[in-house]
């Protein structure tokens, strides 16, 4: 399947000059959806992982559905203030913007293995914050899956020694 036939891109959003991939148009899709979890969990396989770590929102639409099917647990990423236990937090800085991710301090055990899943890898901002998050539990990371990567932003740089999968490339 072209998983890039399913995504939409709409010019000037969030704001002028960002070619936002929009990925509703997939998900709206049952087949595809299917497809491109299913296609997630080939590119991860043999891989040993514990639990499936993504940040809020696109990380859970992609991250929880790639969990269930590989038969393990998932842990939100949330932003700053959404958590109601203790949290640990990093700061971070986006394509457009800056923000605060959270996780939950028992969400991980040291040791686990732990892939993360978002929907896209830009700059690497986000998944290099969540990484540091998931580090600082004590959790090892085994890889980072995403549905598209923007090539050209060069996002797998800021994820060193981390395998980085994605299925559609810009
Ligand atoms: P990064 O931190 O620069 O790698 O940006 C990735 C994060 O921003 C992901 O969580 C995405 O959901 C979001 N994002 C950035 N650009 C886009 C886009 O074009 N479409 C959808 N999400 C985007």
């Amino acid at each position: 399947m072209n998983f890039k036939d399913y995504i939409r891109v709409i010019p000037d959003f969030p704001q002028p000059g960002i070619r936002f991939k929009d990925i509703t148009t997939l998900l709206k899709d049952g087949p595809a959806y299917r497809a491109a979890i299913d296609a997630l969990k080939e590119g991860v396989a043999g891989l040993e992982i514990d639990l499936v770590a993504g940040p809020e929102a696109r990380g859970f639409v992609i991250g929880a559905p790639l969990a269930i099917a590989l038969g393990v647990g998932f842990v939100p990423i949330r932003k700053s203030g959404k958590l109601p236990g203790e949290t640990v937090e990093a700061s971070y800085d986006l394509e457009y913007g800056k923000d605060k991710l959270a996780v939950h301090k028992d969400s991980i055990q040291p040791g686990q293995k732990v892939l993360i899943a978002d929907d896209l890898l830009a700059t690497g901002g986000t998944i290099s914050t969540t990484s540091q998050l998931i580090r600082q539990l004590g959790g090892e990371i085994v890889g980072a899956s995403f549905l598209i990567e923007l090539g050209y932003l060069n996002g797998r740089e800021k994820l060193p020694g981390i395998d980085v999968f994605s299925l559609v490339k810009f």
